[in-house]
């Protein structure tokens, strides 16, 4: 049984440089129906603000959609953000965000000579898939709505079969949307994906995966979750996500990568914010003084 970490006190003093990777949607945004314990995302944003710390949102938003959270939820402004669910690396934010030109090439040859029309025309005639609005769409990013009844797996191997017949080599990331009771689909680049983008960014930084601590909470989220990427699921995820992200980890021999944050650290309630530093003192004692 892994102790639950104490309360913080003091300051944090981080002697090795750290990069903190979050999920917004329902991980760092308290968009879920669990409440979110006053004061957490405060406290995140004063501990990301440290020397030595660097932040990166890992979403499947696209940039603006990112940046209308930052204002709406008040969140501390991050390093590195990765959009579109890993299909974009964007960084230098003084010059109003750069896309990393390397990453995208590394996705190209994913998909050869098609683009997303295309594919979504391969697609057309398969039940149960309805486009997500066009914001939702991107360059190496197709999202459909699944209805929450469908059983997902007979379409996802249809659509992987099709696909790969045509010699795409896709990643599909299917999750649901719990509070809308929809299903979601991404379909992308074999090469795309969060934990590739995040191992991509920590290459690019000189770092590797000691250097990083991930959080999150659903199912596009479980790739990192079940990787050797030190990870924390917050407390507000699903029991089913909790469990399959724990059979995984069993499974993989990686059980000691993620911490499931459970509530009690600083007094709050392990959701969102509050997840997430239970998580990072768990990897990280050593960094409270
Ligand atoms: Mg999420």
């Amino acid at each position: 049984m892994i102790p639950t970490p104490s309360a913080p006190s003091g300051t944090w003093a981080p002697s090795t440089p750290l990069l903190i990777c979050t999920d917004l949607d329902r991980t760092l945004i308290p968009n879920g129906a669990p409440p979110e314990s006053p004061g957490a995302r405060e406290r995140f944003a004063a501990l990301v603000g440290q020397p030595g710390l660097r932040l990166a949102y890992v979403t499947g938003r696209h940039l603006e959609l990112v940046q209308e959270a930052m204002a709406a939820y008040d969140l501390p402004p991050p390093h590195f953000i990765i959009t579109d669910v890993g299909t974009r690396i964007l960084m230098d934010p003084a010059e109003g965000w750069r896309a990393l030109d390397a990453w995208t090439a590394c996705l190209a040859p994913d998909w050869g000579e098609l683009g997303p029309a295309d594919i979504a025309t391969l697609l057309a005639d398969l039940p149960g898939l309805y486009p997500q609005e066009a914001e939702k769409q991107g360059p190496f990013k197709l999202s459909y709505y699944l209805p929450p009844s469908l059983a997902p797996a007979p379409l996802l191997a249809s659509i992987r079969g099709r696909l790969q017949a045509r010699g795409l080599r896709v990643n599909l990331v299917h999750s649901l949307d719990e509070p809308r009771r929809v299903g979601l689909l991404d379909i992308l680049p074999a090469s795309a994906s969060k934990r590739h983008a995040i191992e991509f960014l920590l290459s690019v930084l000189g770092l590797t995966g000691e250097n990083c601590v991930f959080a999150g909470d659903s199912g596009n989220d479980l790739e990192v979750l079940v990787s050797p990427i030190p990870a924390v699921l917050v407390a507000n995820a699903t029991p089913e996500v909790r469990a399959q992200a724990l059979a995984m980890c069993a499974r993989a021999g990686q059980g000691d990568r993620l911490y499931c944050a459970r509530g009690g650290f600083g007094g709050w309630n392990g959701c969102y914010a509050a997840g997430i530093l239970e998580g990072i003192a768990h990897y990280h004692p050593d960094l409270m003084v």
